[in-house]
């Protein structure tokens, strides 16, 4: 028996997850969104609206299911449901003046997430190295190592804003040299995401052209992913790298009908590109998720068909939703200033980033500890005051977790009601410092 004993413990202290997942097992979203389901009364931590998706759109998910066409109940094409695949193609081919074959060119997949994972898994080999802009969206990191690729870091750098008045995302930049360091021919991709979560920052065409120009010059792949295309305020634009020059050929852009039509549950997403791309993003998908919901996937597409008749116009959802949430971002901007949580105003997104640095001698620091700063605080927020959002560092890697540390991240796309009780939650918890 003694033997029998050894040789099970022996078998048992293998290792059985595969060495792919070595050091990708924390996953911030787990955790935080956990946390706010614990205690938050108010959650302006993860991204997504809480108000209803608009009417077009849930009629077309009920007419799609209770119609006549039973057959949306059942599967549909690999890469994307025909009307859905050919009213994104006729779409994105408008924004992009180029004609786009929406069997080849567009691909379906589960939210942006599965397209991002599609992208890296890919076109992302052992040993290549993929730059990521910081801040990111934390996906980026684990997703680049899976696919056996190294991400190489290329940081936005705050300017100090003007005569006191409040930071803006703009200011917030690459600095050229030192993203021209980061290329060599070690470099397969560099992902992209303008609008960015989470500074709000809406690359400008400079900024771009900088970013396209070393694609270039270094036969370099672009992911793009652009979620929040449609959610850009003042008057800015968003421009799709892909219509630089010479990129075309080398961009995937990613979009999300979630961000789009404020319906982040439906999970569906897509990717736009050349099929010497896309063709081997079709190879992941066939091979993993293989097709998306039908029936969400045909509601969609009458959502976009919708959008292509209203484009441009005062009626067009795209045009509505960011002067809606501009608003909303100008409130929250209004209520973090007046309790001097600074807020850096962002140009486009569902997010800003505030400065918690007068409210810190509520939430000692332990110094010399594995956690962030901003990480404790915001745990420290939403266990105390019922506040919930999403540290900075968070958006950093391993090494540059602790640069921003006073700072934590606000979802705004929340019913006027929600984004006053955050308000008076911070309002309340100023008085009460004010007065001990
Ligand atoms: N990219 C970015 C920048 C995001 O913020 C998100 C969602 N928070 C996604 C991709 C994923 O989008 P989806 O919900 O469509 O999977």
């Amino acid at each position: 028996t003694h033997f029998l004993f050894h040789s099970l413990q022996a078998k048992m202290s293998r290792p059985v997850q595969a060495r792919r997942l070595e050091g990708i097992d924390k996953n911030i979203w787990v955790e935080f969104v956990k946390l706010a389901a614990t205690y938050s009364k108010v959650n302006l931590g993860q991204g997504f609206p809480d108000f209803p998706a608009p009417d077009f759109l849930t009629e077309a998910l009920t007419r799609a299911l209770g119609g006549g066409n039973h057959m949306l109940h059942q599967y549909t094409r690999a890469f994307g449901h025909p009307p859905l695949v050919k009213v994104l193609a006729q779409f994105f081919g408008k924004l992009l003046g180029r004609d786009l074959d929406p069997m080849t060119n567009v691909m379906v997949t589960v939210g942006a997430y599965q397209a991002l994972f599609c992208c890296f898994q890919a076109l992302v080999d052992e040993g290549d190295e993929v730059i990521i802009i910081e801040p990111f969206f934390d996906c980026y990191e684990p997703m680049v190592k899976m696919a056996g690729g190294t991400p190489v870091f290329v940081p936005l750098r705050p300017n100090p804003p003007k005569d006191g008045k409040l930071m803006s995302s703009a200011d917030w930049q690459l600095d050229p040299a030192e993203l021209a360091s980061k290329f060599s021919e070690k470099t397969k991709a560099i992902v992209l995401n303008s609008p960015n979560n989470p500074l709000g920052k809406v690359f400008s065409r400079e900024e771009l052209g900088l970013i396209a120009e070393l694609c270039v010059k270094h036969d370099v792949l672009c992911i793009s992913d652009e979620v929040y295309e449609w959610l850009v305020y003042d008057g800015k634009q968003h421009i799709r790298i892909a219509s630089l020059q010479g990129m075309w050929d080398r961009t995937v852009i990613i979009g999300s009908a979630g961000k789009t039509f404020s319906a982040t549950g439906w999970k569906v997403g897509w990717v736009v590109g050349p099929d010497r791309l896309l063709q081997h993003l079709r190879t992941v998908h066939q091979n993993s998720v293989y097709h998306c919901a039908t029936i969400a996937q045909e509601a969609v597409a009458q959502g976009f068909q919708r959008e292509l008749m209203l484009y441009g116009k005062p009626e067009s959802y795209f045009v509505q939703l960011p002067k809606e949430l501009q608003q909303k971002r100008d409130w929250l901007v209004q209520s973090l200033d007046g309790v001097g949580m600074k807020p850096i105003i962002p140009e486009g997104t569902y997010f800003l980033v505030a400065d918690i640095s007068p409210f810190k001698s509520d939430v000692p620091d332990v110094p010399n500890s594995d956690e962030p700063y901003d990480s404790r605080f915001a745990k420290w927020m939403v266990k105390n005051k019922g506040l919930a959002a999403i540290p900075l560092s968070a958006f950093y890697s391993e090494a540059h977790k602790n640069n921003y540390p006073n700072f934590i991240r606000f979802c705004f796309a929340k019913e006027e009601a929600t984004l006053k009780a955050a308000s008076d939650i911070l309002q309340k918890w100023k008085q009460e410092k004010n007065s001990s």
